[in-house]
C-alpha cells in the first residue's frame, strides 16, 4: 500500500516537474524570437530630488508583450534571458532603445533627463559592454553623464579583471553607477571603496515599513550615511507614502522613486504626466 502511495506520490511530483519544465522551454522559445518580433518594450519611472521634487529623471524597466497575451513582468522572464544568453542582445536594445528615448524626449523640447538603466550580471561580465554603450551613446547623441548603470552587490565582490576594467572605463567615459537593492545582496562593503559608485539605492523592502518599523529605519538611516560618507548620492526606491517620504527627506536621503511618484509607465504617459508636474520656473519670476 505505501508502495503504491510512494508512486503515485513520485508520478505526481514527476508531472509536475515535467510541467514546469516544458512551460519553460515555450518560454524560453516565444523570447528567442521576442527581439526580431519587437515584443520587448520599456516603462519609465521618475525619480526626483527629495527636497525640491523637481525630476532627476527615469528608471528604464523592461516589458515583454507577446502577441495575444498581457504584459509580463521582468521576475517572470529575466532569469530565463541570463541563462540562455539572450540577456546581451536584449540588453543591447535596451540601452539603444532607452537612450534613444531621451533623445527624442530632449529634441521635442523637455528639458535633458537622466536615465538609469538596469543590467544583469552575464550581461556585466560581457567583455563587449563597455564598447556596446559607448556604440549607443555615440550613434543617439545622449551625454554619458547622463546614463546611469545599475548593478547589484553581487556582480561586485567578485573583482576579476574584466569587471574591474568595465568599472574603470565606465567611470572614465562618465556613465554613472548606482548600487540597486543596496542592502540585499551578499555584500562586502569592500567594493565601495575600489569602485567608483556614485550612487547606492535603498532596498525597497528597508523602505516599505518606515518610519513604523524600528529596524527597517535603522537601516535605511544607516544606509544613507553610509552612501554620503562616501561622497555618494542615496536613492530611495519604493516609497508608495507621504510618511516614508518624510522620513527620508528628515533623514537627508537625496531622492525617490517610488508610486507615490508615479508607477512606471510608456514613454507617452511617463512625457504626458511629466508636462503636467514639471512647472516651469513661475512667469512672475522672469
Ligand atoms: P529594480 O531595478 O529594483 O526595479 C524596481 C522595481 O520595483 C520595478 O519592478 C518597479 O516597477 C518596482 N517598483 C517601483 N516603485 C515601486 C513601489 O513604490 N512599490 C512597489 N511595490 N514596487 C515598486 P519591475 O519593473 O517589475 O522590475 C523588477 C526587476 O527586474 C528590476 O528591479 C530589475 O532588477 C529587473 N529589470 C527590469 N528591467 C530590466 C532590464 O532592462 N534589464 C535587466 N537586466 N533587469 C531588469
Ligand atoms: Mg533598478
Ligand atoms: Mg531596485
Ligand atoms: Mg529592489
Amino acid at each position: 500500500r505505501s508502495k503504491e502511495l510512494g508512486r503515485d506520490t513520485f508520478c505526481f511530483f514527476e508531472e509536475k516537474m515535467n510541467r514546469a519544465a516544458t512551460e519553460r522551454h515555450a518560454l524560453e522559445v516565444q523570447l528567442r524570437q521576442a527581439l526580431e518580433r519587437g515584443e520587448f518594450q520599456l516603462h519609465y519611472q521618475p525619480k526626483a530630488n527629495i527636497r525640491t521634487g523637481q525630476v532627476i529623471g527615469v528608471e528604464a524597466l523592461l516589458r515583454w508583450k507577446p502577441a495575444g497575451q498581457a504584459l509580463v513582468a521582468p521576475d517572470r522572464f529575466i532569469a530565463i534571458l541570463e541563462e540562455t544568453g539572450l540577456i546581451v542582445p536584449v540588453g543591447a536594445w535596451v540601452f539603444r532603445e532607452a537612450c534613444g528615448q531621451m533623445m527624442k524626449w530632449q529634441r521635442a523640447g523637455m528639458r535633458p533627463l537622466q536615465v538609469a538603466v538596469n543590467v544583469s550580471a552575464r550581461q556585466f561580465r560581457h567583455p563587449e559592454l563597455v564598447q556596446q554603450i559607448a556604440g549607443v551613446l555615440r550613434e543617439t547623441g545622449l551625454a554619458p553623464q547622463l546614463l546611469e548603470v545599475e548593478l547589484t552587490e553581487s556582480m561586485l565582490i567578485d573583482d576579476s579583471e574584466v569587471v574591474s576594467r568595465t568599472m574603470a572605463e565606465l567611470g572614465r567615459m562618465g556613465v554613472g553607477i548606482a548600487i540597486d537593492d543596496f542592502g540585499t545582496g551578499q555584500s562586502s562593503l569592500r567594493y565601495l571603496k575600489r569602485f567608483n559608485v556614485d550612487t547606492l539605492k535603498i532596498d525597497r523592502s528597508f523602505v516599505k515599513d518606515t518610519p513604523n518599523d524600528s529596524e527597517d529605519s535603522a537601516i535605511a538611516k544607516a544606509v544613507i550615511a553610509l552612501g554620503h560618507g562616501l561622497g555618494m548620492k542615496v536613492v530611495a526606491e519604493g516609497v508608495e507614502t507621504q510618511a516614508q517620504l518624510d522620513f527620508l527627506h528628515a533623514h537627508g536621503c537625496d531622492e525617490l522613486q517610488g508610486y507615490l511618484l508615479s508607477r512606471p509607465v510608456v514613454a507617452q504617459a511617463f512625457a504626458a504626466w511629466f508636462r503636467l508636474q514639471d512647472v516651469p520656473a513661475s512667469p512672475a519670476a522672469n
